[in-house]
């Protein structure tokens, strides 16, 4: 586009992740002229996941080319582990029939999402960033780069975690460290075949294994961090994300806390002899319900992490990014056809929100995180601890009669933990699945 020069379009899309493409193509589906913003020279350079995108969300967006997406493998085992200092106790899940999700590289995907968006019309600006909009009359209509003034009827915000936009308008406010999670990762080259005998993954398949921790850091005041590990096709990712305020309180440096658990006994040898190809790091918002912002104003909308949709619990991001865009999308279609972007129309965005998954889980799931939080000593180094015991005995023969055994655990169980601190962790426990049912 010339210097100098004012265009206009329906519908400008700021960010080109998952939630950009998703309100982006949905608005040019219905016929709407888009615009695509992008600062980074392709799509996904910037961007960061565990990670895998969830498939029903993908197949929503694009229901005939999600097959053709650049995945590296469909995850069809998942393991969640409770670290002790040398031990892990494991639950375990396999669909191999049916996997729920696919591990992606960023770059290659995101820029795939784009050339689909491109093929159904959306015009995509890459290496443009938005510095500021355009508000005339208290309606936002318009964007404004480096180079150039770009005018729409409609904005929809979709620039991420950080959304220096959203926060310039007042749109939202700048999120405290404790509703923040940083979240690091090395992405590390193995062979295909260590990886699938590694992680027991039927040879020369297209399946994968995802593993989540809990504990494990040898640490007395342990931040509450959850540790992650995803298979590529030749190369797997492990990383942790842990609370910037917890960082803060116990004066931890986030990598240390990765060496930690990469010298763990049980991740040592799932890491051995692979080499380190990419180191990156991410912010996670984790307000929740109680933090959302704005969603619309006039003439404008917040999709994905802009609009902080994200369920840490379940490492679920991309899904919520997905459907918010595509919900934005929409509704922009509806505010065009009548020709009114006042706050009042674009509301409908919310209502559609609100009767999707995305407002209904973060919901129901506003108070888990801070529960958890309230229990870090206990999830983070009691029960992992505890777990461990438990299983030693159960599982090992010891020449000792079990019967002192399981006295010994119960009488150090109950020694190590006073009543009170147990009955609290009961209730953060109970409150929580409550919150998540009622
Ligand atoms: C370590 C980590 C692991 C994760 N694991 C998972 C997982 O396993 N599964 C899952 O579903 N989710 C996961 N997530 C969350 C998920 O990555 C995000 O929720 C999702 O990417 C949000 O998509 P988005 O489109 O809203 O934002 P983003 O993907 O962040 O895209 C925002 C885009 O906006 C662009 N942009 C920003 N500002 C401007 C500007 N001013 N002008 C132009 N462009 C701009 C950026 O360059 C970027 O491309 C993880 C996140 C992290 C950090």
């Amino acid at each position: 586009m010339e210097e100098n020069q004012t265009q206009k379009f329906d519908v400008i899309v700021v960010g080109a992740g998952p939630a950009g493409v998703a309100a982006a193509v949905s608005a040019a589906r219905g016929g709407a002229r888009v615009l695509l913003v992008e600062r980074s020279s392709f799509a996904g350079t910037k961007n960061m996941i565990g990670g895998a995108v969830f498939l029903s969300a993908l197949k929503q967006i694009f229901p005939n080319a999600w097959e053709q997406a650049p995945v590296e493998r469909y995850i069809n085992k998942h393991t969640w582990s409770l670290l002790s200092d040398n031990s892990s106790v494991d639950i375990s899940c396999d669909f191999p029939q049916n996997p729920k999700s696919a591990s992606i590289f960023r770059s290659k995907f995101d820029s795939w999402l784009v050339e689909k968006a491109k093929e159904e019309g959306v015009y995509f600006a890459p290496s443009t960033l938005v510095k500021k909009l355009i508000k005339k009359n208290g309606c936002f209509c318009g964007v404004e780069t480096e180079l150039e003034r770009i005018e729409a009827d409609i904005i929809i915000l979709a620039d991420g975690v950080n959304s220096l936009l959203a926060r310039k308008y007042g749109l939202r406010y700048d999120y405290e460290a404790k509703d923040t999670v940083l979240s690091i990762k090395e992405t590390i080259k193995l062979s295909k075949e260590i990886i699938e005998e590694r992680f027991n993954i039927e040879k020369g398949s297209k399946n994968g294994a995802a593993r989540n921790f809990l504990g494990g850091l040898k640490l007395e005041n342990a931040p509450f961090a959850l540790g992650f590990l995803y298979t590529y096709t030749d190369s797997i990712s492990l990383g942790l994300g842990v609370n910037l305020e917890d960082l803060s309180r116990y004066g931890l440096n986030p990598s240390d806390l990765l060496e930690k658990l990469k010298e763990h006994p049980v991740v040592k040898p799932l890491i051995q002899d692979g080499q380190m190809l990419e180191y990156s790091a991410h912010l996670i918002p984790e307000g929740g319900y109680k933090k959302l912002p704005k969603l619309c104003e006039n003439g404008i909308m917040l999709a994905g992490d802009a609009a902080g949709f994200v369920n840490a619990i379940h490492f679920e991001g991309t899904n919520f990014a997905f459907i918010s865009g595509k919900l934005a999308g929409e509704t922009a279609l509806a505010a065009i056809k009548i020709k009114d972007y006042s706050k009042k129309t674009l509301k409908l965005y919310e209502k559609k929100l609100k009767q999707s998954f995305v407002l209904k889980d973060l919901k129901s799931y506003q108070n888990v995180m801070r529960n958890l939080y309230s229990r870090t000593n206990s999830l983070m180094n009691y029960y992992p601890k505890a777990a461990s015991k438990f299983f030693k005995i159960f599982s090992g023969a010891s020449c000792i009669p079990k019967r002192d055994e399981f006295r010994e655990f119960i009488v150090d169980f109950v020694k190590g933990r006073s009543i009170r601190e147990l009955l609290k962790d009961a209730w953060a426990f109970i409150i929580s699945i409550f919150g998540v049912l009622k």
